[in-house]
Formats: C-alpha cells, sequence, structure tokens
C-alpha cells in the first residue's frame, strides 16, 4: 500500500504540470512579495508549502518570492491582495528561463568551459581528468555513497604536508546548479592558473572540494524536474519523496522552528538527525579529517549573502566578530571587480531566518571549525536558481576573489594556523 501510495504521489506531480517526462514549468510565474513582518512571511511560506501550485524560491526579512502555477495564480493574487502585501513579477514564465538555460544542439559540447552547466556523468569526467592530469597534487575522496547508490565524489588538492585546510560543500540543494559550476572552475583554476595569488592559494593550504553532493537530486534536476531541491530517500507514510539535507544535521536539529517536520515541505528535516545517508557520509569524513580543518564554506544560491552561524538563535557566537571581519573581505573584494556584484552578511538567523541542522552550523558547534559560511551565491532575484549560463564565468572570478579575500583575513586574524602537527 505504501508503495502504491508513493506511485500515485510520484503521478501526481507529473499531472500537475501536464507532461509525462519532464517537468514543464510552462508560464509558471515567480512573484516577488514584500513582507513587514515575520507573520506575513510565514503566511506566505506556508501557502508555498503546497509543493505542486506553490514553491519557495527565497525568503528573508524584507520579501518571499513564491513560484506558482498559472491555475493557482489568482488564488496567490487574492490573498495577497486581501492581506495588502505588495506583488511584483519576478519571472514572468519559468519555463522560458529553463529553455534558455538549455544549449543548443550546436553548442552541446560536454567538454568543460563554465559557458553551460553540465550533467553529474560530465563532472565526473572532469574530476577524472583533473586527477588524471595532476596526479602528485591531488587525490580522489569517497565521501560515500547516495540512497540511490551513486558514489559521492570529492577531490583533495594538497601541494605539501603542513597545510591549513579548506573544506567546500557544494550543490547540497540539488536545484542550485551555479554552486557545482563555481567549484569545479574553482579546482580547475587552483591547478593550472600561474596567477601568483592562485599559485600561493593553492600551494599553501590543503583543500577539500565536494562539487556535487546531493547527487541523487541533481540528477534529478537535470533529467525529471529542474526545480527539485531535496534528497530523493522516500518518506515512510508519506507521498512526498526527500528532506532537506540542509536541515539534516545533528546540530540543534528542528530547534526553535528552523526546519519542518512536514515531508512535503521543501525544509522537512528528515526523519531523524543524519537520517539522509548522503549528509550522514559528509558528516563521516568531516569528522574524520576535522583536526586538518580550519574553514567551511557551503556554497548555495541565490542571494548574495554570507551567512555565519548560528542559524537556530539570535544569540551571537563568542567569535561573532572575526565572522563579521572575514565575511566583510569576501563582500569588499567582490565588490572591487569590474562587475560591481554586491555581497551583504550577517548571521543566518538574523540576517535570514531561523534554520536548524544545516552542515555549516554542525561543523561549527561539534567539529571546532571556527570559520563557517554559507555563501548564497547570484543573484538577489532576476532569474534565481536559473542563472543564465554567460553570467557562470563571471560569478566564477567573484567567487575566487571573495575566497582569496576570506583566506587573507582568516590569516591574519589567526585562524590559518595548522590544528595537527605531521
Ligand atoms: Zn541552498
Amino acid at each position: 500500500m505504501k508503495g502504491l501510495m508513493l506511485v500515485f504521489g510520484f503521478l501526481a506531480i507529473f499531472a500537475a504540470v501536464g507532461c509525462a517526462s519532464k517537468v514543464r514549468y510552462d508560464n509558471f510565474k515567480v512573484f516577488k512579495i514584500q513582507t513587514k513582518n515575520a507573520e506575513q512571511r510565514q503566511m506566505i511560506e506556508k501557502l508555498a508549502e503546497n509543493a505542486e501550485s506553490f514553491n519557495l524560491w527565497h525568503s528573508d526579512d524584507k520579501e518571499v518570492h513564491v513560484m506558482v502555477s498559472p491555475q493557482k495564480l489568482i488564488h496567490l493574487q487574492n490573498y495577497t491582495r486581501s492581506h495588502n502585501l505588495p506583488l511584483e513579477v519576478m519571472v514572468s514564465n519559468v519555463q522560458s528561463l529553463i529553455d534558455d538555460e538549455q544549449p543548443s544542439k550546436s553548442t552541446d559540447d560536454l567538454s568543460f568551459g563554465w559557458t553551460r552547466y553540465y550533467p553529474l556523468s560530465a563532472i565526473e569526467e572532469f574530476l577524472d581528468d583533473i586527477l588524471a592530469k595532476h596526479p602528485l597534487v591531488t587525490s580522489e575522496i569517497n565521501i560515500g555513497t547516495s540512497y540511490e547508490g551513486r558514489k559521492i565524489r570529492a577531490i583533495k588538492i594538497s601541494y605539501k604536508s603542513g597545510n591549513p585546510g579548506i573544506f567546500i560543500e557544494s550543490n547540497i540543494h540539488a536545484r542550485e546548479w551555479i554552486t557545482s559550476a563555481t567549484a569545479t572552475w574553482f579546482i580547475n583554476e587552483l591547478l593550472t592558473s600561474e596567477d601568483e595569488d592562485v599559485v600561493n592559494l593553492a600551494q599553501n593550504y590543503d583543500w577539500y572540494i565536494v562539487p556535487v553532493l546531493n547527487v541523487d537530486g541533481f540528477v534529478y534536476t537535470h533529467e525529471t524536474d529542474r526545480m527539485w531541491r531535496k534528497t530523493r530517500q522516500p518518506v515512510e507514510g508519506s507521498a512526498c519523496i526527500g528532506a532537506d539535507p540542509n536541515r539534516n544535521c545533528d546540530s540543534h536539529w528542528m530547534e526553535n522552528g528552523g526546519a519542518s517536520s512536514d515531508p512535503c515541505s521543501e525544509t522537512f528535516a528528515g526523519t531523524h538527525p543524519f537520517s539522509e545517508p548522503e549528509i550522514k557520509a559528509l558528516a563521516d569524513y568531516i569528522a574524520s579529517i576535522k583536526d586538518r580543518l580550519n574553514i567551511m564554506l557551503a556554497f548555495h544560491s541565490y542571494s548574495q549573502v554570507l551567512l555565519s552561524p548560528y542559524g537556530h538563535t539570535s544569540e551571537l557566537t563568542d567569535n561573532h566578530d572575526d565572522l563579521m571581519a572575514v565575511a566583510k573581505a569576501y563582500s569588499d573584494a567582490v565588490k572591487e571587480l569590474p562587475y560591481g556584484t554586491e555581497y551583504t552578511y550577517g548571521t543566518s538567523a538574523t540576517s535570514m531566518y531561523f534554520t536548524s541542522g544545516s552542515t555549516r552550523d554542525w561543523v561549527y558547534n561539534t567539529q571546532g571549525i571556527r570559520l563557517s559560511y554559507t555563501i548564497e551565491f547570484r543573484d538577489t532575484g532576476r532569474f534565481g536558481f536559473i542563472l543564465p549560463p554567460i553570467q557562470i564565468l563571471p560569478h566564477c572570478e567573484d567567487t575566487f576573489a571573495g575566497i582569496l579575500a576570506i583566506v587573507k583575513k582568516a590569516k591574519e586574524l589567526g585562524y590559518l594556523e595548522p590544528k595537527y602537527t605531521i
């Protein structure tokens, strides 16, 4: 019976959007809704829990971005009108953005150039190629296995022993494609650039980089539903699939409304801490090398903001001033580039909303990694998750300048002393 329910739930999603193979978003719109207080924001978020017609793209203390199906458009308009909430169209047709994002046949080339987004198989080939070309300074890390049995692969770049370590986690949320595009670019840059700053960064730090953590979800976004966010593990007793992997860690799990207990919610915390095999595997791996790690960066999109611990409380950490100084260094450095991209920063709970069980907070609270950030990439609400491929390279430059500045500031503040003896 449970299996049957799952099948029905699955079919319903496809029926709702009228396609048998790939979920389509024809005439789905994304609206920016201005909210004045937490109560109004929560009202919209609650509405967005009905995943078939609404989908939450972003929420902070000023506005909420919600995707809505054409059938429910009137419903949303009536709702916001009756609550006096100003409404503005952010995306007029989500499917056209998805179509524009796809490479045309003539440019359908899987060799890496960062002018398009690549499927998992191409990212794995890229990793194989890098590992083969740089055998003396790279090694493959097998983080573990996903629910659907895929390998979660990562790379370690180390030029010498005794380096402090920096961990980069990327694409934990499946639809945030710009994150793995950036992670792969960064790997390539560290290994091939002759720029003095890059060489210094590559040689004097050990880099642990997971380009795609949520491998099942990522494949699902390429093959079935571009807007999928969660893992792909079924939930017992529910027709809804998957949990929010970034709410699944065993650190203040489900505290203070920082996640949902509803399996159909986009922020479902999982049935228990580390219920998602991908997150359990990541945690086990990080725990095994925690003494080698000084900084953790979790790549996300979108909003252009650096978020520090905590997410579960608005209390500040004991090294809050340092966390802000390092985040400010990132923001200042990125703004200086010709693109002028602006990043804000603050603690997760005070700048956005309460989140519990994130990997960022778990490493900070339990693994002694004192500089830990979520970085929400471009943009601030024009294309959202479907950032046009033409922005990949400029965005990668932004990120590089930012990370360079983070490392410089962290070193200045004494956070990059090795914590282990050789
Ligand atoms: Zn995310």
